[in-house]
């Protein structure tokens, strides 16, 4: 393609994305398709020929769009917001034209300055101290393993270096609560800690770590001969946006010497607000953090912000150093390739500068306030409503509630009907939510946050969930 055909077909596309940002609201929030349904469109050999890319352009809306779900949609309620702003689109267009590989500062310092500069906004926008350093990951679990390779290289005086933790030494142990993200597990397994040295500590009536089980936890392990390595603390967690107890967490860190990480994936957004942040108190105490702005901050997917208090520790860890990636300014510049697992690193920076200087603080601040508003406006409709139960408190923009019609009926039919509610919303296309399941309970999670989502979508998904229920 030449750069003159790729004006054309790219003003096109930019057309496109446009028009489908602008018809959104009148397409089915969840993508109605069934299993092969999208393959099937698709002939089984590659082209022999090129040259066919506007074919392929112009079949994106009956090829692509019947198999898309649309998370940026105002109805989208389900899983978590993952907002990608139309400036973040810009950048990732900006930083695939420029095609650069940022894995060390001479292979293009513009993607590793950036990238300083844009963590080094973040980190101000949600109040961290300078002493923690942020790098861009590609996601949460990255982030969340890579913070467990570095509690467990602390812990075990490098023994990559040496006999790994084949070396026989006493087992190093990692706590969460039981309602901790699937990412600390799968961690804290590929970590090599293993299942039998990954303590699920149980949590309260808001779903919140308890301190106490915790401590018994780290005592037994102690008595066993067992070392404590490391505590992962959730500020939001999954479920129910439940928060862990940050400053408790530190002080019990700090006694025993383990590694503190928050998982912040979704809530870290709030953090914008000043008035939120009592919902982490202590943070400032942690080895490392991780938050999401590719979900509710509105930087597209993939941007995830990993703050560290030791990036030194953090390079040795992940830095191999082979002669062919040393250049002259290694002493005085950040190689971003020794801050993470993958050599090979996109310039991300560039959608999250695009992001932060389109939408500003002050309009993040009025946006998230806004979210806020609308899930304490959902919660008070559902607490006034005979039938409906909520299962947890609401900090921030996530319900969980279920329906619980009159007549006896048992945890089995509840689920069934439940699961039924979310079923015939869902289908309908207008609104998208997600059935879970609490600590047993069937459930409905309705998770606001769409940067489109303003209070008359809240008002109509209540008004959606409230027919199905009646619709049996
Ligand atoms: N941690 C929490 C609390 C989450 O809610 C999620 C995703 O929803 C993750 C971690 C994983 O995020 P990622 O997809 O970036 O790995």
């Amino acid at each position: 393609m030449t750069p003159e055909e790729f004006r054309k077909l790219g003003h096109a596309l930019v057309d496109w994305v446009a028009d489908y940002r602008e018809r959104l609201p009148s397409l089915p929030v969840m993508s109605p398709v069934a299993p092969g349904a999208i393959r099937a469109r698709f002939p089984a050999e590659p082209p022999a020929e090129g040259g066919r890319l506007a074919e392929a352009i112009a079949a994106l809306d009956d090829a692509i769009l019947p198999g898309i779900t649309h998370w940026n949609h105002p109805a989208f309620f389900a899983y978590f917001p993952s907002n990608t702003s139309l400036a973040s689109v810009l950048g990732d267009l900006v930083a695939a034209g420029l095609g650069a590989q940022g894995m060390s500062w001479q292979t293009s310092p513009a993607a590793t300055e950036v990238e300083e500069v844009v963590m080094g906004w973040i980190r101000r926008m949600i109040g961290l101290p300078p002493e923690l350093v942020g790098v861009v990951q590609d996601t949460a679990s990255t982030s969340t393993l890579t913070a467990l390779l570095c509690a467990r290289e602390r812990a075990s005086g490098f023994s990559q270096n040496g006999a790994g933790l084949q070396a026989g030494a006493a087992p190093l142990v990692v706590y969460a609560s039981d309602q901790a993200h699937s990412s600390i597990e799968k961690a804290a397994l590929l970590a090599g800690f293993g299942k039998a040295h990954l303590r699920l500590v149980g949590t309260d009536d808001a779903h919140a770590l308890r301190l106490d089980l915790l401590e018994r936890a780290v005592a037994e392990d102690l008595a066993r001969g067992n070392r404590p390595c490391a505590l992962v603390a959730a500020t939001g967690t999954t479920s129910t946006t439940a928060l862990d107890p940050v400053a408790g967490m530190a002080e019990l860190a700090e006694r025993h010497g383990m590694w503190l990480h928050v998982d912040a994936a979704l809530a870290g957004t709030a953090m914008v607000l000043p008035e939120c942040r009592w919902m982490w108190a202590g943070v400032e105490r942690a080895d490392s953090i991780v938050f999401n702005p590719h979900k509710w901050m509105g930087i597209g997917f993939d941007f995830s912000a990993y703050f560290v208090r030791d990036p030194q520790h953090l390079v040795r860890v992940m830095s191999t150093n082979p002669s062919y990636l040393r250049t002259a300014h290694d002493a005085v510049v950040n190689n971003f390739r020794d801050w993470g697992i993958p050599l090979g690193r996109r310039f991300r920076a560039l959608k999250g500068w695009f992001h932060l200087v389109d939408e500003g603080v002050i309009a993040m601040q009025a946006r998230i306030r806004r979210d806020l508003a609308n899930a304490q406006w959902l919660k008070e409709q559902v607490d006034a409503t005979t039938g409906w139960e909520r299962l947890a408190p609401v900090p921030l923009q996530t319900l969980c509630l279920r329906h619980v019609p009159g007549g006896a009926l048992d945890e089995r039919a509840l689920a069934e009907h439940n699961l039924g509610i979310a079923r015939r919303v869902n289908d309908g296309g207008r609104a998208y939510v997600t059935p879970s399941v609490l600590k047993g309970k069937q459930m409905i999670r309705v998770s606001i946050g769409a940067t489109g989502t303003e209070r008359a979508d809240v008002e109509r998904v209540w008004a959606e969930l409230r027919e199905a229920a009646g619709r049996r």
